[in-house]
C-alpha cells in the first residue's frame, strides 16, 4: 500500500483540510462539475412538486432539454412550513435559488427540543453560525408556497417547459414516451418520474416487486398561528426569540414548531398516534380532535394551539428500500417520494428529492456517449437508494427517540442531551441533529461528490477489465 496517498480506510475527517488546498473559502463541499453536459438529452418530468422542479432546474442548468407535465391546473404547495436543512440548501443556492429566497426564508438559531409537560429545554442543537461554518450552507426554514414559487420561478429562468393540466395517464418506457388525459403522447429520452407517494410510474417500473408506502400509525396536523398573536401573549413571546425551532416530545407524540412566511407566521407539525384509515377523517373535527390530543401538555404550547383557527391532518407514510428505481429499459426513472416516502421525522423528504435531482443532474453531465446513459442510471439508483434507505430509517429512529412515555428510557435520553443543553463536550446525543456523527453524515453529505466518485469508480473498473 502506498502510505502515503492512500484512501482511509476508517471513518475519518482528518484529511479534510486537504480539499481547501485549492479551495479555501469553499472548504470541502465544491463541485467538481459545474460544467455543461457532453451529452444533451431531452428528458420529461413527471410532476411539478419540489421533487420534479428541482431536478428539473439541475438538469437545465447542465443544457439538457427540460419539460414538467404536472395534473394540476395550477402551481402551488398546500401545507405549511418545510425546514430546508444544508444539505439541501447548499445545492439550493450552487443553483441560484438566493435571490427567490430573499425575505421568504428564515434561519433559526437554533433547535430546542423540550419536555412534553414543562416545555423545559432537554436538547439544543445550535445551527447559527454552526451549520455554516461546518457544513458551508445555512439551515432555513420557509413557507411551503413560498419554497414552490422559489423553485418555480428558478425553473422558468434556467428554460424548463412546465405544462400544468396535464395528467399523465400511462407510459411506456421502452420507447420512453407518456401519455397524457387528453390523448396526447410525448416522448424523450429519459423520463423522470416525479409524481410523488401515489406514484402511477413506481407501480409500473417495479411490477409485481413494487412495495407501497405504508402507513405508521401516525398522523401530523399541520396549523400555522399570526406571529403578532402570540407577540400579545407574554408567556409566549419568548417562543419566538431569535426564531427559534422547538421540539415537544412526549408519549407517542411530539410538536415541531418554528417561524416562517419571512417571520410572520409561527409554523406548527403536530404528530400523534393514529390507526385509522384516512378516507374515515372527518377534517370537520380535526381542530378539536387536535387539541384532545395535547391536552395537558405545556400550558404555552396549549395555548398556542387553541389559536389556530383551522388544520389538516395528513397520513404519515414511510416507504421501504425499493428493489429498483429505473426500468429495465433504463431510460426511465422514479426520485423523490415516489422512490423513497419516509416520515418527515428527520425533515429530509424534499431535502432527498433535492439531492436526487442534483446527483442525477451531475452523473448525466459526465458521461460522454448515450451508451452510458443505462450504467450511469444504475450507479446512481446504487448511490441514493442506499443515502435515502438509510434516511427513511433515521426518520422512524427518531419516532423511537421522541416518543418515549416517561420512564427509564426518557429519563435516560434525556440525560444523554444534557450537556449539549449545558454547553459542555459530547461525543454522543440522541438528538439526531447534534449527534457528530449522524450530524456530519446527515448535513455534511456531497450528493454530487458521491455519486461522481462512485461513477468513477465504475470507469476504473470498466477500464481495468477492458484493458485486461
Ligand atoms: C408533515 C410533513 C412535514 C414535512 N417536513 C419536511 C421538512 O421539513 N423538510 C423536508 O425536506 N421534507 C419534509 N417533508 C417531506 C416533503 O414534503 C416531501 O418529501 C416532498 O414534498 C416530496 O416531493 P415530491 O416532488 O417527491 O412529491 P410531491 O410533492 O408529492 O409532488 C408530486 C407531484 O406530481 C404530481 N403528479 C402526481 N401524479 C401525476 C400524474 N399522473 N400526472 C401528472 N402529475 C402528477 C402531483 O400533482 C405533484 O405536484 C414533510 C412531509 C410531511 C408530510
Amino acid at each position: 500500500m502506498d502510505i502515503t496517498n492512500s484512501t482511509p480506510t476508517y471513518p475519518t475527517r482528518s484529511l479534510q483540510f486537504l480539499k481547501r488546498v485549492d479551495s479555501p473559502s469553499k472548504g470541502a463541499y465544491v463541485s467538481k462539475t459545474k460544467e455543461p453536459a457532453k451529452v444533451k438529452f431531452k428528458v420529461i418530468i413527471a410532476g411539478a412538486g419540489l421533487g420534479g422542479l428541482a431536478t428539473a432546474i439541475a438538469l437545465a442548468l447542465r443544457g439538457h432539454q427540460v419539460t414538467i407535465f404536472e395534473q394540476a391546473k395550477e402551481l402551488g404547495e398546500v401545507g405549511a412550513g418545510i425546514q430546508i436543512p444544508s444539505n439541501s440548501s447548499r445545492l439550493l443556492l450552487k443553483w441560484g435559488l438566493g435571490p427567490h429566497f430573499e425575505g421568504k426564508v428564515v434561519q433559526p438559531e437554533g433547535m430546542s427540543f423540550r419536555r412534553w409537560q414543562s416545555g423545559k429545554r432537554i436538547g439544543y442543537t445550535k445551527l447559527v453560525p454552526d451549520f455554516q461554518e461546518k457544513f458551508n450552507a445555512p439551515y432555513y426554514v420557509i413557507h411551503r408556497a413560498h419554497f414552490h414559487e422559489a423553485m418555480h420561478k428558478r425553473a422558468l429562468e434556467v428554460g424548463v417547459e412546465i405544462e400544468v393540466d396535464s395528467k399523465i395517464v400511462d407510459y411506456d418506457f421502452d420507447r420512453p414516451s407518456l401519455t397524457l388525459e387528453n390523448g396526447s403522447v410525448h416522448a424523450a429520452d429519459l423520463i423522470v418520474a416525479a409524481d410523488g407517494v401515489k406514484s402511477l410510474a413506481r407501480g409500473i417500473i417495479l411490477g409485481d416487486k413494487d412495495q407501497l408506502p405504508r402507513m405508521t400509525g401516525f398522523a401530523a396536523y399541520r396549523a400555522t398561528v399570526p406571529v403578532e398573536k402570540m407577540q400579545a401573549d407574554p408567556d409566549l413571546a419568548w417562543i419566538l426569540e431569535n426564531n427559534g425551532l422547538h421540539c415537544w416530545i412526549g408519549d407517542l407524540r411530539h410538536v415541531m414548531s418554528y417561524t416562517i412566511a419571512g417571520g410572520k407566521s409561527f409554523n406548527m407539525v403536530l404528530s400523534h398516534p393514529e390507526k385509522s384509515d384516512p378516507s374515515t377523517w372527518r377534517q370537520e373535527t380535526a381542530l378539536e380532535d387536535m387539541k384532545q390530543q395535547f391536552q395537558g401538555w405545556d400550558f404555552r404550547l396549549t395555548r398556542v394551539i387553541d389559536m389556530v383557527k383551522s388544520t389538516i391532518k395528513w397520513p404519515l407514510f414511510t416507504g421501504y428500500p425499493l428493489d429498483h428505481w429505473v426500468a429495465p429499459s433504463g431510460k426511465a426513472l422514479i426520485i423523490g417520494d415516489a422512490a423513497h416516502a419516509m416520515l418527515p421525522y428527520m425533515s429530509q423528504g424534499a431535502a432527498m428529492a433535492v439531492e436526487d435531482g442534483s446527483a442525477l443532474a451531475t452523473i448525466l453531465s459526465t458521461i460522454t456517449s448515450k451508451e452510458d446513459l443505462v450504467p450511469a442510471l444504475r450507479i446512481f439508483e446504487h448511490v441514493r437508494r442506499t443515502r435515502t434507505s438509510q434516511m427513511q430509517h433515521a426518520s422512524l429512529i427518531n419516532g423511537r427517540i421522541w416518543h418515549y412515555a416517561d420512564g427509564p428510557e426518557q429519563r435516560a435520553r434525556d440525560e444523554g442531551m444534557r450537556p449539549e443543553v449545558e454547553g459542555r463536550q459530547f461525543v454522543e446525543s440522541p438528538n439526531q441533529w447534534s449527534d457528530p456523527v449522524t450530524q456530519e453524515w446527515c448535513y455534511g453529505y456531497d450528493a454530487d461528490a458521491v455519486v461522481l466518485e462512485a461513477w468513477e469508480e465504475w470507469l476504473r473498473k470498466r477500464d481495468s477489465e477492458t484493458i485486461g
